[in-house]
């Protein structure tokens, strides 16, 4: 892959290649990073960098071990290593004339596309004034239904809302292998994935205890949202000597490549929904239309599973459950519920009041 093709780039960094075993930060690697950002900046790329660590940090300051830590608790560490991490960035970035900041994202401020434009302007603003955005989950209020809990989805939702060219996921293994490399030496590293089909899935499962904490399948839902939303991403090895010069050198690492490019950032958005509320699923007269460009209408729908609200992201299935499009719903489940197989003409019949005539218009709607 040719990076120099790259303008905006978003580097991910789990806690196992910034903090060594003993829960000690990796000053080396750090430092050798910093160059490997600076090259990329006097190249005048764009990075942002997503970095885990607060809660090991929190840990290491505090001396106390990760394993077995409450929710609660954990929150409450990860307010304390969220400083001991950006401290740490600060110190080895300003020796390399790098400037950053911080930004600490929760699940909705990427979910609510008004925060999540929000962010995306904060972002731009930073990169344009040449200083690099390092962004984490805002640990200490997020609560475990409404949280991301790995960098890796982050990452890439950051990487869609910023429009950003490529993700590079470092983790600690060269890429996505078709076997575990550490007992199957006839295992080879896939080097690029078009599709994410059902070998991808195996290949993923097989490996899945290799990979750091979020393990492959995050990864593999983070691919799914970047190849959406035209970024390329890379899962690659972050342990070696300046790992992104060694990357671009040697490309040993899986490239997933972008499915969709000419997509608005509205729709990309949407596509890259990483809570979606519920789902619908439709007949197949239902299915032609939305090949057909067409909006989804309460005549085509079958059945609903959960409970949204009017504006919620949904997923819309055929009837062999398999998911093909997503969408802004513009009604309630409990509305569909009522209008579902009906003609447009009866929704204010049924409901007693008039409403939009679309489940979801072709507008707040993607095909996947
Ligand atoms: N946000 C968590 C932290 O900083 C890390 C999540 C992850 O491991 O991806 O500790």
């Amino acid at each position: 892959m040719q990076i120099d093709k790259f303008k905006k780039i978003v580097i991910k960094i789990g806690s196992s290649i910034l903090i060594d075993e003993k829960g000690k930060p990796k000053k080396k690697w750090l430092k050798e990073f910093a160059q490997d950002i600076k090259n990329l900046i006097r190249k005048k790329k764009q990075v942002v960098i997503v970095s885990s660590g607060a809660i090991a940090m929190g840990c290491e300051y505090l001396k106390i071990r990760k394993n077995g830590l409450k929710v609660d608790k954990s929150q409450a560490v990860a307010s304390i290593g969220q400083i001991e991490l950006m401290d740490f960035y600060k110190k080895t970035f300003d020796r390399n004339r790098i400037k950053i900041s911080q930004i600490l994202l929760t699940l909705d401020d990427t979910e609510q596309r008004r925060r999540s434009i929000n962010a995306r302007r904060t972002i731009d603003n930073l990169l344009a004034m040449g200083i690099v955005p390092i962004v984490n989950e805002n640990d200490t209020t997020a609560t475990t239904e409404i949280k991301y809990g790995d960098n890796d989805r982050l990452a890439a939702r950051v990487s869609q809302i910023i429009s950003a060219d490529c993700l590079i996921l470092l983790s600690d293994v060269d890429g996505l292998y078709t076997d575990n490399p550490k007992k199957n030496k006839q295992t080879k590293l896939i080097k690029t994935v078009k599709n994410i089909d059902e070998n991808i899935k195996k290949y993923a499962t097989k490996t899945e205890n290799i990979y750091g904490s979020g393990g492959m399948k995050t990864k593999i839902d983070a691919a799914k949202i970047c190849q959406l939303s035209g970024c390329y991403m890379a899962i690659a090895n972050g342990n070696y000597k300046n790992p992104i010069k060694e990357i671009l050198k040697n490309q040993k690492c899986t490239w997933f490549l972008p499915r969709i490019s000419k997509l608005d950032a509205r729709k990309q958005w949407i596509i890259g929904s990483v809570s979606p509320k519920g789902e619908v699923i439709i007949d197949n007269g239902a299915v032609k239309a939305l090949n057909n460009g067409k909006s989804l209408l309460p005549a085509g729908v079958k059945k609903i599973n959960g409970t949204f609200e009017k504006g919620d992201h949904i997923l819309v299935k055929d009837q062999n459950n398999i998911e093909c499009a997503r969408g802004l719903t513009s009604f309630s489940s409990i509305e569909i519920e009522k209008i579902k197989g009906s003609h447009s003409s009866k929704i204010k019949n049924i409901l007693g009041y008039s409403s939009r005539e679309e489940i979801i218009h072709k507008d707040d709607l993607v095909k996947v």
